[in-house]
């Protein structure tokens, strides 16, 4: 049976082994956090659920539509209201024309991760992370760490590696394997598509607060990228998220400001955050949120995508990769979509 590893359980990852359910192989996928789904994270607290890496998953994909019309769709809710713009000023202004579907499900974006785990016929293993990789004659070598158990480190074979990391963390991988001889020149290459797409540092910070003031929008991006804050957006707009009479702001401050703030303490950040969301929302209140959650996410949204055609000589070896920066979009639709396919190609292919 064709052994298949993938590492990352984010869309990219479950959507490879989704695609290769069908097939007669047996499927690996290392997730090094507690959760599946990578950036598509959901947060609970209280009686409160937010999604504090993507806030929403779109459907006008093709592919991605019809899953979310079959077998993604249990839990599916549509955020209610629209996306309105703000400017380096704080002038807040109505619609940005944009009224596609932004989907996360009734118990968080998470679920989109738990549902592609529970539909591939994969074998998961969370907490799980891949420490190195070796090309041994036509097969790969796969190592791994684990977190819950020190005593469970080890590597298994596979016929075909997949990677969906960020690309700053797949040209790490690939830059550190040991795969030596006529493949040489083909690893550096591979190395340098990846390491040529840099990402975007975002924090996320969720601010609850135990009143809720009605607003005519369900978020706020800053259109001209001047301003400190790149996003506001209201957890209560999506059905289940937050409890009545209750808010729960997702507050994402600009790439620059995130950078700079990064290592600071949780409760700085929460605070300068809650200050300049109440100055663009002109609202007093908001000064005084009651909890906050400040997740950090260095490798946020890819600026570019990979060279292609780079990436598909890896085929030579065995080697593929899928995720957002493959897709060259920082959207969870297009990196599930890119997964799809590249479990349909390796499906082909074996
Ligand atoms: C704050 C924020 C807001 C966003 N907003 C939106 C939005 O509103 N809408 C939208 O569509 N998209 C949004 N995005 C982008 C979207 O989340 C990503 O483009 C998408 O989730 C990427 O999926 P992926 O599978 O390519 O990568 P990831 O989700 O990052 O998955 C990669 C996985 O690999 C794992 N991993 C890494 N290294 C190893 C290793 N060595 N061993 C084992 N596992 C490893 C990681 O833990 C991770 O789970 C946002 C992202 C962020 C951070």
């Amino acid at each position: 049976m064709t052994r298949i590893a993938v590492v990352g359980a984010g869309a990219a990852g479950l959507g490879a082994a989704y695609a290769l359910r069908d097939i007669d192989a047996e499927v690996t996928v290392f997730e090094r956090r507690e959760a599946v789904g990578g950036r598509a994270a959901t947060h609970r607290r209280d009686d409160c659920t937010y999604d504090v890496g993507a806030n929403y998953c779109k459907d006008d994909d093709e592919r991605v539509r019809d899953l979310f019309a079959g077998e993604l769709a249990d839990g599916l809710v549509d955020t209610e209201g629209p996306v309105w713009t703000f400017d380096a000023d704080g002038d807040i202004s109505e619609g940005r024309g944009d009224d596609a579907r932004k989907l996360t499900y009734g118990d968080g974006l998470a679920t989109l991760g738990e549902r592609l785990r529970e539909t591939s016929d994969a074998t998961v293993r969370t907490e799980t992370e891949v420490t190195g990789l070796a090309r041994d004659a036509d097969e790969w070598r796969v190592e791994f760490e684990s977190a819950d158990d020190p005593l469970a480190a080890g590597d298994i074979r596979a016929d075909a590696l997949v990677l969906t990391p960020p690309a700053p963390a797949t040209a790490y991988l690939l830059d550190r394997a040991d795969w030596d001889g006529t493949d040489d020149s083909l690893r550096a290459d591979l190395v340098e598509a990846a390491a040529d797409v840099s990402y975007r540092t975002l924090l996320s910070v969720a601010l609850h607060y135990p009143q809720r003031t009605d607003l005519p929008y369900y978020a706020l991006v800053n259109s001209d990228k001047n301003h400190e804050l790149g996003w506001v957006s209201r957890e209560e707009c999506k059905p289940g998220h937050v409890p009545e009479g209750e808010s729960l702001l997702v507050v994402q401050p600009s790439p620059e400001w995130s950078r700079h703030r990064y290592d600071d303490a949780d409760d700085e950040i929460a605070v300068q955050a809650a200050d300049l969301t109440a100055e663009l929302l002109g609202d007093p209140d908001r000064y005084q949120f009651d909890w906050a959650d400040v997740v950090r996410w260095r490798d946020a949204l890819p600026d570019s995508g990979a060279d292609a055609d780079v990436l598909d000589r890896g085929t030579d070896a065995d080697l593929f990769f899928a995720g957002d920066w493959v897709a060259g979009e920082g959207r969870v639709h297009a990196a599930l979509r890119s997964g799809l396919e590249t479990g349909e190609r390796i499906a082909e292919r074996y």
